[in-house]
C-alpha cells in the first residue's frame, strides 16, 4: 500500500534522512523505531508532503505523491496523528472529532456512523463530548487525536509517538486500540520510542538510525535479535517513558 523508495531529507546542512526505503503491506501494521534524532518524525512528515523530499519516491497505492500538499494527501487517505497530538484546546471533544471530517472536505451531514465508531472504539470520548479538548488528560487527548483522524476515514494511518508521556495502563488502552482498529482492516504505520510495546504489536518493523535504516524482519525476530535488546529493548523492556501522564 505504502513505499518509500529511496527518500532523502535535508534540512540545511543537517542529512534527515538518506536514502530511506520501505514497505507497508495493505492490512498490516508496521514499526518504525530507533534512537531521539534518528528522522522518525522527518520521515512520517515527509510521507504525508509536510516537510520537503530531497530525492526519492513515495509511492501510496502505486501513485507517487512527493510533491502532493497535505491536505491532498489526507484526502487521498493517509492521514497523520502528529507527535503532541495537536487538539485545538478551546474546542469541544465533539468540535475536534469534527474537524477530522472537515479536513478531508467531508459534508456537513455525513460524520453520523464515523463518530459512532470512535465513540464505541473510545467510549470515554462519548462521555466527554462537551468537554473542552484542552481540559482532557494526555491518554484522553492522544485518544481524541486517533478518533479525530479516523474521521477522515484513513486507509492508512500514520502515528508518531502516540505512546510519550503516557503511563503504562494507558498507553495499553491505546495500543490496545490500535490493535483493534488493525483487526478491523486498517494499515498501521506506527512510530514509536517503546521499542518493547511497539514490536510487541506489530507483525514487521524498521529501525532507522542517523537517518538511515539499519535493520528490518519480522517484529519478533527483532526482539529476539541480541544487538536490538541492548540497544532498544534493555532489561526492563523498552525506552524509558517520559514523566508519566494520565
Ligand atoms: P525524536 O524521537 O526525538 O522525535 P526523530 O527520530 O523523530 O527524533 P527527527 O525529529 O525527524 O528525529 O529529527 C531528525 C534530525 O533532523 C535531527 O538531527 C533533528 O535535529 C533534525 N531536524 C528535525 N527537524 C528539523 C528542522 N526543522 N530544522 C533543522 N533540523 C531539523
Amino acid at each position: 500500500m505504502l513505499k518509500v523508495e529511496g527518500l532523502s531529507v535535508d534540512y540545511g546542512g543537517v542529512h534527515a534522512l538518506k536514502q530511506v526505503s520501505l514497505d507497508v503491506a495493505e492490512g498490516s501494521m508496521v514499526a518504525l523505531i530507533g534512537p531521539n534524532g534518528a528522522g522518525k518524525t522527518t520521515l512520517l512528515n515527509a510521507i504525508c508532503g509536510s516537510v520537503k523530499a530531497a530525492q526519492g519516491r513515495v509511492l501510496f497505492e502505486g501513485k507517487d505523491i512527493v510533491g502532493t500538499p497535505p491536505y491532498r494527501v489526507a484526502r487521498l487517505g493517509l492521514l497523520h496523528v502528529p507527535e503532541g497530538r495537536q487538539i485545538l484546546g478551546p474546542l469541544s471533544v465533539a468540535e475536534n472529532l469534527d474537524l477530522g471530517r472537515l479536513a478531508v472536505g467531508g459534508r456537513a451531514t455525513d460524520g453520523g456512523n464515523d463518530l459512532e465508531r470512535v465513540y464505541s472504539l473510545f467510549p470515554l470520548l462519548k462521555q466527554r463530548s462537551e468537554q473542552e479538548g484542552g481540559s482532557l488528560s494526555g491518554g484522553e487527548q492522544q485518544m481524541l487525536a486517533i478518533g479525530r483522524a479516523l474521521m477522515g476515514r484513513p486507509r492508512l494511518l500514520l502515528l508518531d509517538e502516540p505512546s510519550l508521556g503516557l503511563s503504562p495502563l494507558i498507553t495499553n488502552q491505546v495500543f490496545a486500540a490500535l490493535q483493534r482498529l488493525n483487526q478491523q482492516g486498517l494499515t498501521i504505520l506506527l512510530v514509536e520510542q517503546n521499542a518493547r510495546r511497539a514490536l510487541d504489536i506489530t507483525a514487521r518493523a524498521y529501525v532507522l538510525e542517523q537517518g538511515r535504516v539499519v535493520q528490518s524482519g519480522r517484529s519478533a525476530d527483532l526482539a529476539d535479535d541480541p544487538a536490538i535488546i541492548e540497544h532498544y529493548l534493555g532489561r526492563a523492556g523498552g525506552a524509558k517513558p517520559a514523566s508519566a501522564v494520565v
